[in-house]
């Protein structure tokens, strides 16, 4: 093994050579935006600072003086980091709410809606009949934020219903994006102008309620296919802004307060879970805290 690390690193040597650069660049292209110009200004002055690689250059007066640090952040981020997203199939959906409860990510997302609502709907928006009993002219939507996907699968795995004339063909299946993204883009944007859906309407002791919830944790940058944060996800559908989180150290606290985005969110009224996260968490009284407001 040590006599092939220096074989290695010698024929490295041996194989040097000089590249020319040319003198000046003479690609057209150009970088999209770091974040949108709807972002907050926080986002676009100090997040986007950040992300961009030049977060050594922010004085430390653009940084919050009392510790606490602006949420709902991951929302500006849009990744892009999967050539592949799921595609859903209003004709085969059992609106069982598996793909959505199973979303590392919170992507998937779901609305049920008077029918009136598809008179201002982009052309070719999808939606189906909404398949529950006391619903007259309610239809339904699952909304894929593909530009937030991770090309996980697990939503592709977890469904399901499958077409009866081809095995192969779920509800849900991974197809690739660019050929979709500007359509799904206007999509998202008219299916974040309907109203969410009333709780009181809805039974969330079973899966196929919660799709219907809103998450207050969302976008986050964990692994693709991770175990953990639909539990997350779920708990702050659930509990929403009565949900307070101590959080200890570990992946949690990583992709849970990580800088510069933050994937704990808000609700339109500016609430959200409450969440610390102690450093050092057998020494309490020595810790060092942080906490979102
Ligand atoms: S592929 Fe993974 S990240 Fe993308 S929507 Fe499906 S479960 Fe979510
Ligand atoms: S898991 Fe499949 S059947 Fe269930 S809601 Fe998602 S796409 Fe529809």
């Amino acid at each position: 093994m040590v006599k092939q690390n220096y074989l290695a690193v010698d024929s490295t040597l041996l194989h040097l050579h000089e590249v020319t650069a040319k003198t000046r660049v003479s690609l057209q292209n150009t970088f999209p935006e770091i974040v949108s110009s709807q972002a907050p200004s926080f986002v676009r002055n100090v997040t986007a600072m950040m992300m961009d690689g030049h977060g050594d250059d922010l004085p430390v007066s653009a940084i919050p003086v009392d510790g606490t640090y602006p949420s709902g952040t991951t929302k500006w981020e849009k990744r892009n980091i999967s050539d592949l997203i799921p595609l859903w199939e209003p004709d085969l959906c059992i609106q069982c709410g598996n793909c959505s409860f199973v979303c590392p990510h919170s992507v998937i997302r779901s609305k049920f809606y008077h029918e009136e609502h598809l008179q201002q709907a982009p052309e070719g928006f999808p939606s189906a009949p909404i398949n529950a009993r006391g619903f007259p002219e309610t239809r339904y939507t699952l909304q894929v934020y593909v530009e937030d996907c991770t090309g996980c699968n697990l939503c592709v795995e977890a469904c399901p219903a499958h077409d009866p004339a081809d095995a192969e063909r779920k509800a849900i299946n991974m197809a690739a994006k660019a050929p979709v993204l500007e359509r799904e883009k206007e999509n998202i944007h008219f299916f974040e102008s309907m109203p969410l859906n009333d709780r009181t309407k809805i039974d969330y002791s079973l899966v196929r309620g919660v799709q219907f919830l809103e998450p207050l944790f969302e976008f986050s940058g964990a692994c693709a296919g991770c175990g953990e944060t639909p539990y997350l996800r779920t708990l702050s559908q659930l509990f929403g802004d009565r949900l307070i989180i101590a959080n200890a150290t570990g992946c949690s606290s990583i992709y849970g307060g990580n800088l510069p985005t933050t994937p704990w969110t808000t609700n339109a009224e500016g609430r959200g879970p409450a969440w610390s996260n102690s450093l050092l968490k057998t020494m309490p009284n020595l810790a060092w805290v942080c906490a979102f407001r």
